[in-house]
């Protein structure tokens, strides 16, 4: 198996208009088993841990990384496994939730820029600004007239951000409505997995076609150059994992970067005993 990059396999093209129910949430790129990926996880793992570690020490990006996706998508497993062994120092996680009073008497944006990751850290938002243009629309929260022109204020928001240094990639993680319930009925039935069953999940998933309407439409207004879409197979928990790791190897790659020089001059400096 060779080394191949994900960064243009699930990358949603600013300009196309993709339908989800082209994309198979089954797929595994090139890759014919999980046992054929195992050594490209390992080694892709141990080089986000290097890199991180230089992203800290260089001090001069920030990495923001999205993740959206049904109940279920596997948005809490993607960050644990991509996050297992990184500097916890270096990352900042920030969940979306219903928003609080405070926050509703803001702007939907204003919770968002606060936890924007600073120079040398990574943050993940485990769902975003984009439940504005999600939950939000399906549920009818505000008026189409509000929700709809949200599209074009997160495309300037975040080339904002990307003018400032942030590198933004956003990743969908695509299941079926299948897969779905196969996860929801292992929540169900597994003692520890119980506490995150909910039955306003059932009720969201009655929702499933005008989430998936909602989905296109932001996958296909929001893609954008400086903070591109991946949609991401998500039906094969190893695979979801190895793509969104690698893509995340590969951006941090792209960043060139080195430790910095040493403040001051250390030849000849002895340690005293
Ligand atoms: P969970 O991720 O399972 O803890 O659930 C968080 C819940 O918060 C989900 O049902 C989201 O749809 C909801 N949520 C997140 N952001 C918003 C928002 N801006 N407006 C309304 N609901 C939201
Ligand atoms: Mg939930």
């Amino acid at each position: 198996m060779g080394d191949p990059s994900l960064l243009k396999l699930h990358v949603v093209k600013p300009g196309d208009k993709i339908a989800l129910k082209d994309v198979d949430p089954s797929a595994m790129g090139n890759f014919k088993s999980k046992q054929d990926a195992r050594k490209l996880i390992l080694a892709d793992h141990e080089e986000l841990i290097r890199l991180q570690d230089m992203m800290y020490a260089e001090d001069k990006h920030s990495l923001l990384i999205v993740i959206q996706a049904m109940d279920t998508g596997g948005k809490d497993g993607v960050i644990r496994h991509v996050m297992s062994g990184v500097n916890p120092q270096g990352c900042v996680i920030t969940p979306f939730k219903v928003p609080t009073p405070e926050e509703l008497s803001h702007d939907y944006l204003w919770r968002i820029h606060k936890v924007v990751p600073p120079r040398r850290m990574i943050g993940i938002f485990n769902r975003s600004h984009y439940e504005d243009v999600l939950v939000v629309r399906v549920h009818s929260l505000v008026p189409k007239e509000v929700w709809s022109k949200r599209y074009d204020q997160i495309n300037a928001f975040e080339k904002h951000l990307a003018e400032n240094g942030v590198t933004i990639l956003k990743f969908y993680l695509h299941i079926s409505k299948a897969e779905q319930k196969l996860r929801l009925q292992e929540r169900l039935d597994d003692p520890n997995k119980q506490w995150k069953f909910s039955t306003g999940d059932l009720k969201e998933r009655e929702l499933w076609d005008d989430y998936m309407a909602a989905y296109e439409d932001m996958l296909n207004l929001t893609s954008a150059k400086w903070a591109p879409w991946h949609v991401i197979p998500a039906n094969r928990n190893w695979y979801r994992n190895l793509a969104i790791g690698r893509i995340i190897v590969e951006t941090l790659r792209g960043f060139d970067m080195q430790y910095p020089q040493p403040a001051e001059k250390l030849d000849g400096i002895v340690i005293p005993d």
